[in-house]
């Protein structure tokens, strides 16, 4: 099982794990820390196929695109869209990290955490992707598993853990004991579908148009999914439909709870459908140590209390929401031998056939 060669590598090289979420793609190198947090947007030229910027630069281009130019989200369903954008993107944050050429360091070692949706031969196609990108070795990791790992669940033990990720595109559930996930739910309900909400709810309400920028950050100012003890207020800028003018309207928290009520109900629901499915013991698990929230959805106000009223279990946001999946990424390097069994069925395999060389 151990490589004296893989080991002494292992000791040089910049090890990385990598999220490469619907929304978010973060980067984490072993003993550095999280070194990349960009979006997972790709801008490219409609005519040529070019790609012309990845990450910040490219999400700055949303909305804000000439007719030639389009800004993709290839993952933003949780399954990937478009492969030939995604391997651009993969390539371009491992290259960003590890240099191109002439790096001297030895190829690191990746594992990727992608959505649970992704099929096999996409799965195959990511990991073929991040060898041609550099590395020496490329794992895959599902990303409800490695939510729970980077959240601090004690994933291999004989005890039930669940992690619930709320991210741009996908919603997972997963209930975890000893390395496997026992029960899990995989919804395209989370960030993006809470800003569609607030974007229908702004041209019902008040005829104005907004963008999705202004709709997320009315989400992440003012959006709640419980009562808040000061309700709050902020100003929505948008174009009046009627006027074609631009206009803003003071909204209310209360206002934007209730343009987010049929998402939110819908993640409650899926969750009350996960612990439907789970063995009774692992319930009293989970009743024990409570259910940990991750994701950017983790952040939304008052969410932890609306999922304990509704699941009468406690539920505690886990500390650094919105990294946990590179993190857990990332600590699966650590321990490679012992963190086997929680990697992606496809590459459990092949690392089995590896660390036995
Ligand atoms: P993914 O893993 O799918 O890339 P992330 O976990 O990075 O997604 O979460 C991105 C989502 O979290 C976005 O929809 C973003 O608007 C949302 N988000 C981030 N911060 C907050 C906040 N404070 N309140 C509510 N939603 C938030
Ligand atoms: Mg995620």
């Amino acid at each position: 099982m151990f490589s004296p060669l893989n080991s002494l590598l292992g000791m040089f090289s910049r090890d990385i794990g990598i999220d490469l979420g619907t929304a978010n793609t973060l980067v984490m190198v072993r003993g550095e820390g999280i070194v990349i947090n960009e979006p997972s947007v790709v801008a490219i030229d409609k005519r040529s196929r070019r790609v012309l910027a990845i990450g910040n630069e490219a999400k700055k281009m949303v909305g804000r695109t000439p007719a030639n130019i389009v800004a993709i989200r290839p993952l933003r369903d949780g399954v990937i869209s478009d492969f030939d954008i995604t391997e651009k993107m993969l390539v371009y944050f491992i290259h960003k990290v590890h240099g191109q050429g002439h790096n001297p360091l030895p190829r690191p070692r990746v594992v990727i955490g992608i959505p649970s949706g992704v099929t096999e031969v996409e799965k195959r196609a990511v990991h073929d992707a991040a060898v041609n990108a550099g590395a020496r070795q490329a794992f895959l990791i599902e990303e409800p598993m490695a939510a729970a790992i980077g959240a601090g669940l004690p994933v291999t033990a004989s005890f039930g853990s669940m992690i619930v990720d709320i991210g741009g595109g996908t919603t997972e559930v997963a209930v975890i004991s000893l390395g496997g996930i026992v029960a899990s739910r995989s919804l395209r309900v989370a960030g993006d579908e809470m800003d569609e909400a607030i974007i229908a709810y702004a041209r019902q309400r008040y005829n104005l148009s907004i963008g999705e920028r202004m709709a997320e950050q009315l989400k992440h100012e003012i959006g709640s999914a419980y009562p808040l003890d000061t309700e709050l207020t902020m100003q929505m800028r948008g174009r009046n439909l009627l006027t074609g003018l631009p206009q803003s309207i003071d909204v209310s928290s209360i206002e934007i709870r209730e343009a987010l009520a049929a998402p939110v109900q819908t993640i409650v629901d899926v969750i009350k459908d996960a612990l439907d499915e789970t063995p009774p013991e692992l319930v009293a698990d989970l009743m024990e140590h409570g259910i940990v929230v991750a994701g950017g959805g983790a952040l939304l106000r008052g969410l932890a209390q609306r999922l304990e009223r509704d699941t009468h279990i406690r539920v505690v946001v886990a500390k650094h929401p919105l990294a946990c999946v590179a993190r857990g990424a990332g600590l699966v390097l650590d321990d490679l031998d012992a963190l086997a069994p929680v990697l992606a069925s496809t590459q459990r395999a092949a690392l089995m056939g590896s660390l036995r060389n």
